[in-house]
């Protein structure tokens, strides 16, 4: 069984090392050597090879030759599902020590590093299903004497690029629905959290994917930057912020790939006086917070009525003092470390700045001040209040634990709130008020919407952005076939009377 290399979450001493896994080998490399120190402690635990140009070439060259010689691509979707339900159960079976992984080198509580394994395990197990269910249409509508085949083909070679804050759960709404339609693929982690897509990578290997279908080239936004830009990849798909989706857009122009971009976002969640307002609050907690708040669907803005504002504040002040910060590790942890030191003093400046053009600070504000959390970059949940449309914290994405609060007067004005930012990633709705909330729900211009519930969806719904969270889809029927391409055959019987008008000779 796959030994996977945990020091030091299991108590070891010595930091992991993650080579590049190309071809089906670990390839050492000479050159830089990336480390992690863990956000909540700064103690080294992990190295990566910090992966170049070159890098990347030798592994989209072993990806299109693994594409090529059809052992993956070819073969009967039946195989590959065996294939992914192989991967399902030992992802399952390496639960616990995955979920670690993820929660020492992002910081976030290992109740939710936990479920983004599940979550994991389960979206593989989808894409299996997927891999059997992969067909085309036909065509009889054109006359007797024409039949239309319509395609569904694996894209080629994949580039997927992944960021820090759900290392395993994002790769897996990407891996293994490109590998289910046949696709080989080259994956850049992000270079804070590379350990679990290095341990996912061996347990592909044990369940006998072929050498070369499956490429993982470790470090950073270099990296990452080679695969946008190479000209043998096919489609990339990129999750992370949308700086950097607009330079993919702009790397990729040179073979004019086939784009999937999972971006930021800045959600709204709207409460209306008629909803369970115990519900709303739990769910506003939970929005804001879950993950640290390092969350691209964070609901991060409560818009409230003006009539139940001040108790509805009241009760968010007090659940969100409630929670608890602590070490990742810990069973009771509710908020973790923020990824790392720079972002937590980037996320203080933006509730000062808040601050300092009116918003008031109802709960949290600061760095936590426990001696045990002294070695780490642990911010005290933080809600504001007052926040207008006109302030950067209504707009900017924080990607921390730090919830807006507006209020408003009308559904109308409550709409163009939520609607008033570049993202439209998700939003929620709380109303007990099928008329009031569906409608709304349509108005929303969101990828995602939540009514009278948070963060919630099986890996079977679609998940992607409107405006400037995104291209494209994942997960869903629409995920999968961003891995995909259609091709159109026309099949021709009988005697194709007058079809060919030109070049005809002359009657004699
Ligand atoms: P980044 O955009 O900084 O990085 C994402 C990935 O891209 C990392 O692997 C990074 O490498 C790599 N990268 C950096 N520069 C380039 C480049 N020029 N070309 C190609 N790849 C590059 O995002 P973060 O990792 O900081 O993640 C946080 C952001 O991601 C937030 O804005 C958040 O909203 C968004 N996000 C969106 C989600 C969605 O589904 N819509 C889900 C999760 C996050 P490295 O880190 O090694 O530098």
């Amino acid at each position: 069984m796959t030994q996977l290399d945990t020091a030091p979450v299991t108590g070891g001493t010595r930091p992991r090392h993650h080579d590049h896994f190309i071809d089906g080998d670990w390839v050492r490399s000479s050159g830089e050597i990336i480390e992690r120190r863990a956000p909540a402690t700064g103690l080294l635990v992990s190295q990566v090879a910090a992966g170049t140009a070159d890098t990347v070439d030798r592994a989209v060259a072993a990806a299109r030759r693994a594409f090529e010689d059809d052992r993956w691509s070819q073969v009967s979707g039946f195989e590959r599902a065996a294939v992914l339900h192989r991967v399902a159960d030992l992802i399952s079976t390496h639960a616990e020590t995955l979920a670690r992984l993820d929660a020492e080198e992002v910081g976030k509580p290992i109740l939710v590093a936990r479920a983004d394994v599940a979550g994991a395990a389960q979206l593989t197990r989808y894409a299996a299903g997927l891999a059997i269910q992969m067909q085309g249409t036909t065509h009889t509508n054109n006359g007797p004497e024409h039949t239309g085949l319509v395609l569904r083909e694996a894209a080629g070679v994949v580039g997927l690029i992944t960021p820090w804050n759900f290392p395993a759960l994002i790769l897996s709404q990407k891996l293994p629905l490109a590998l289910a339609a046949g696709c080989t693929v080259v994956v850049k982690p992000s270079e804070l959290t590379s350990s679990s897509a290095a341990a996912i990578a061996r347990l592909y290997a044990e369940a006998g994917l072929p050498d070369g279908v499956l490429n993982v080239v470790t470090g950073d936004g270099r990296a990452g930057a080679a695969l946008a830009e190479h000209p043998d990849v096919d489609v990339l798909s990129f999750t992370g912020s949308t700086a950097t989706g607009r330079r993919i857009i702009a790397a990729s122009a040179g073979n004019l790939k086939k784009l999937s971009l999972e971006l930021g976002g800045k959600a709204a969640t709207v409460v209306f006086p008629d909803a369970d307002l115990d519900a709303a609050a739990a769910g506003v907690v939970f929005g804001g917070f879950f993950n640290n708040g390092e969350c691209c669907v964070a609901q991060s803005r409560l818009l409230v009525h003006t009539d139940i504002a001040e108790e509805f504040l009241a009760a968010v002040r007090e659940r969100t003092a409630a929670l608890r910060v602590g070490q990742p590790l810990d069973e009771t942890t509710d908020v973790g470390a923020l990824i790392h030191e720079a972002h937590l003093r980037a996320v203080v400046g933006a509730i000062d700045r808040a601050e300092e053009a009116g918003a008031t600070v109802l709960v949290g504000g600061s760095r936590a001040s426990s001696p045990q959390l002294a070695g780490g970059s642990f911010l005290v949940p933080t809600v504001l209040d007052g926040v207008t449309p006109q302030m950067a914290a209504f707009s900017d994405e924080i990607f921390g634990p730090v919830l807006t609060a507006s209020r408003f007067r009308t559904t109308e004005e409550a709409l163009a709130l939520a609607n008033g930012v570049d993202y439209g990633l998700s939003n929620s709705v709380w109303s007990r008020d099928i008329d009031t909330a569906l409608p709304f729900a349509r108005g929303l211009r969101s990828g995602s919407v939540y009514v009278n519930t948070v963060i919630d969806g099986p890996p079977t719904m679609p998940f992607g952005g409107y405006k400037t969270s995104g291209i494209g889809r994942e997960m869903g029927q629409a995920g999968f076939e961003e891995f995909t391409e259609l091709k159109s055959v026309s099949i021709r019987t009988g005697t194709r009377p007058g079809r060919f008008t030109i070049g005809t000779p002359p009657a004699s």
